[in-house]
């Protein structure tokens, strides 16, 4: 048995908007998990106290989702709750990931309730860190902190002020007066470099193999891990970098570490490469993955490795919803 979750606000507190809302989010519930009717257990919901004007049972018996038990309870008013707010847990017969379902700005759990959850997502270059890591975010409804994106817009900065990045003190004195905040726009992460949005600008090949060496500077850590724990504090995110389980947020309850074969890896990042308009030749690819890997492996502040108590993901021979499937199931398990 698995545990649907959901929620919307409604606009006002009468029985029109209620019906529309709770329609609207059991639709997409029902369309976004693929789920049949006689998979369902049953649904309850709960909506915060000023919802009276009708029962989001009622109105989801009335919008056809009526073969099964529907129960509506009243929260208790909670101080700096979400204002008409209904949620909906739909317990449903299956074994596989389901997709939680957040309409309407009710992003969060219950004030009272909610704890920030933090996954840290870990690995080399190419090990499908990103792609995956965006996927568990939005299927949980939580932020994506791309942690990369940071010493790569350090490195955009060298390049941009012609800056010699292997002079230790040029590189600091160009990271003291650098402004790196991120932001984001439906969902996605934006990276901005002195109030720029340099989002795709970051993405050469220049500055990935640049990132990796401004990256070791113990002063550039501090401060790029400073504002990945205050983020994360703030929060509930997934975040993929190098070091997340075992420096930013060594006591994370959920850390996994992806790797795969550098071959496997070079490939990937050759096709998305392609897809972006970036030519580079395959075997120039594999020498800079092989490269960054041998910096991010052996620099002497918190170097790429696994944390002890990570589990490790050998995606070589996994799809990506292989991927997201093993880390979401072990995540709804403790959540
Ligand atoms: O993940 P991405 O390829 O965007 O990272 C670019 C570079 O930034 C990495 O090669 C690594 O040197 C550095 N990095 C890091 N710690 C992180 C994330 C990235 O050192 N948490």
């Amino acid at each position: 048995m698995k545990a649907i979750r959901g929620a919307t606000t409604v606009a006002k507190d009468c029985p029109e908007d209620i019906r529309e809302s709770v329609k609207e989010l059991l639709d997409c519930i029902f369309s976004e998990n693929n789920l049949r009717l006689d998979e369902v257990v049953c649904i309850m919901f709960s909506s915060t106290a000023d919802i009276t004007s009708f029962y989001p049972a009622k109105a989801a018996r009335e919008a056809g989702y009526a073969r099964f038990p529907l129960y509506s309870s009243s929260e208790p008013a909670i101080e700096g709750a979400l204002a008409r707010c209904i949620r909906v847990m739909i317990l449903v017969e299956r074994s596989k990931a389901v997709k939680h379902i957040y309409l309407r700005e009710a992003k969060m759990l219950r004030k009272d309730l909610s704890r920030t959850l933090n996954i840290a997502i870990d690995g080399p270059a190419g090990s499908g860190k990103s792609t995956v890591s965006k996927i568990i975010a939005e299927r949980l409804g939580i932020l994506y902190l791309d942690t990369g994106a940071m010493y790569r817009a350090i490195a955009l900065k060298c390049v941009r002020e012609n800056a010699d990045y292997a002079d230790k003190d040029v590189v600091r004195n160009l990271i003291e007066n650098i402004d790196i905040k991120v932001d984001y726009c439906n969902g996605a992460q934006v990276t901005l470099l002195d109030g720029e949005d340099v989002s795709s600008q970051i993405r050469t090949p220049q500055v990935s193999l640049l990132a990796s060496y401004v990256s070791a500077y113990s002063f550039v850590r501090t401060k790029m891990v400073d504002l990945q724990r205050e983020i994360a504090a703030k929060f509930s995110c997934v975040l993929d970098g190098r070091d997340i389980g075992t420096n930013v947020l060594p006591d994370c309850e959920f850390k996994f570490f992806l790797t795969a074969d550098s071959a496997v890896r070079a490939k990937r990042r050759h096709e998305e490469n392609i897809s972006k308009g970036i030519t580079q030749s395959f075997d120039d690819v594999l020498k800079d993955i092989e490269e960054r890997d041998f910096h991010d492996r052996n620099r002497a502040v918190a170097p790429l490795k696994q944390a002890k108590d990570a589990q490790v993901i050998d995606t070589s021979e996994m799809t990506i919803d292989q991927v997201v499937s093993a880390i979401l199931t072990k995540v709804e398990e403790k959540i």
